[in-house]
């Protein structure tokens, strides 16, 4: 067997997220979870079971349609493997899901779920459609590292980067929820993602790059990068790989206009400077004007929400030359939340003057308000647990897989 790779790269955070086991690592049952697996690994699986590298080129390409492009996760329904195979297969291997804890629907028919992974750990996606569109609003960690004042994610304790499977997962759960399997070019209901559920995804790099490369993958899922957005909170490091890598359209979470303001409701600014994290923006492989990048700005009464704010903001984003749009987003509160949302009539004088400068600056509807699935409002019970109790629980594992 291999021994895993650490998941997780060090963060400039108050606590390391929690390494999880990677790939071709068997569950507690003794099977290979093959949701999330590159095609690579999902032939390597076969053929460390002893499959020839002949059969497990085919089997591989049979199984990665059976999974991603017709959501199947019962290998006797798949019809084109042999039925002596169909239970050799069965026990070596599955096809997870993650676990659902519980669904609501909001009064405006956005969705949220509460998952929960195989180690017990809680994370939430949120599903928001529109006349024209669906957006699936993914997580990519439990919890954040990152402690922005205004995010109920950033006041969780727990933090762990979830896998490539756990990030698939989500878009699968919401497609076998929709109905949309097989995969259609035209009709879906689930049209975009956006990487904007907990936690921040350029600090689990690596599992955000290769789940969105099996949700783009087009003998699967098959959607668009063009329909894929990242939204950071300005790790300027890994910018230029996400553009590079992953080449999804990127949002940024920029929120103040000066360093001072910045730094302190966005606390990342401290390590990179809003001037760093523009920069990285006017840098970013295959941004122009036909994908121009989202410039998320919260707003918060009295903070930063000033007509002068606005136009600092325009001046900014002219002066990198940037093809920017603006999202406002009004403040969603949480209990305890140290912060109030603009006034209406205040966000409206913001907008018209990032409008008039000829940057696009809609104000979001907030969505799914009452069953606390609009931004910023994702929590769960997971809870810290001490340095101490994890290496127990990473040593009871290794133990149990021999
Ligand atoms: N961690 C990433 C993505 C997740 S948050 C990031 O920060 O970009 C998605 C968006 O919701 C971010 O722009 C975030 O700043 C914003 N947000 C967080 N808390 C909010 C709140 N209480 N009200 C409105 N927007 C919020
Ligand atoms: Fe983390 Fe984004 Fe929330 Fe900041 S806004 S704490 S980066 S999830």
């Amino acid at each position: 067997m291999q021994t895993a790779p650490a998941l997780s790269m060090p963060i400039p955070g108050h606590i390391d997220p929690v390494p999880v086991p990677r790939a071709l690592v068997p569950r507690s049952d003794g099977r290979i979870d093959l949701l999330g697996l590159s095609k690579a690994d999902l032939r390597m699986a076969l053929e460390t079971s002893q499959l020839d590298p002949k059969q497990a080129k085919l089997r591989a390409k049979q199984l990665w349609h059976w999974i991603y492009n017709r959501g199947v996760t019962d290998f006797a329904l798949m019809t084109d493997i042999s039925k002596a195979m169909q239970p050799w297969l069965e026990q070596r291997f599955t096809i997870s899901r993650p676990q659902v804890v519980e669904a609501q629907v909001s009064t405006d028919g956005t969705r949220k779920w509460l998952l929960r992974t195989d180690d017990g750990n809680d994370y939430e996606m949120v599903f928001i459609p529109d006349a024209d569109r669906g957006t699936l609003c993914v997580s990519s960690q439990v919890g954040c590292t990152l402690n922005c004042r205004f995010c109920h994610t950033g006041t969780m304790r727990l933090v762990r980067n979830l896998t490539p499977g756990e990030i698939v997962g989500q878009v699968m759960l919401a497609r076998d929820a929709l109905g949309e399997w097989p995969s259609q070019p035209e009709g879906r209901m689930l049209t975009n993602i956006v990487m904007m559920g907990m936690g921040e995804p350029l600090y689990n790099f690596d599992n955000v790059r290769d789940g969105l490369k099996i949700v783009m993958d087009g003998d699967g899922i098959g959607l668009s990068r063009r329909r894929i957005t990242l939204s950071t909170s300005g790790v300027v490091p890994l910018m230029a790989r996400a553009g590079e890598e992953i080449s999804v359209n990127l949002a940024v979470s920029l929120h103040a206009v000066t360093n001072e303001i910045r730094d302190e409701i966005v606390p990342i600014n401290r390590k990179y400077k809003l001037e760093q994290v523009l920069q990285a923006c006017a840098d970013y492989p295959g941004a122009n004007n036909a994908r121009r990048i989202t410039f998320e700005y919260v707003m918060l009464k009295d903070k930063n929400d000033s007509d002068a704010d606005a136009r600092e903001l325009v001046r900014l984003l002219k002066k990198y030359d940037l093809p920017a749009k603006v999202n406002l987003i009004p403040f969603n509160p949480w209990p305890g939340a140290p912060y109030e949302c603009s006034t209406p009539e205040r966000i409206k004088s913001f907008s018209n003057i990032v409008f008039d400068a000829g940057i696009s600056a809609p104000v979001r509807t907030p969505r799914g308000r009452d069953i606390d699935a609009a931004c910023g409002q994702l929590k769960t019970a997971s809870e810290k647990r001490s340095r101490a109790e994890l290496d127990r629980l990473a040593e009871e594992k290794q133990a149990a897989l021999g």
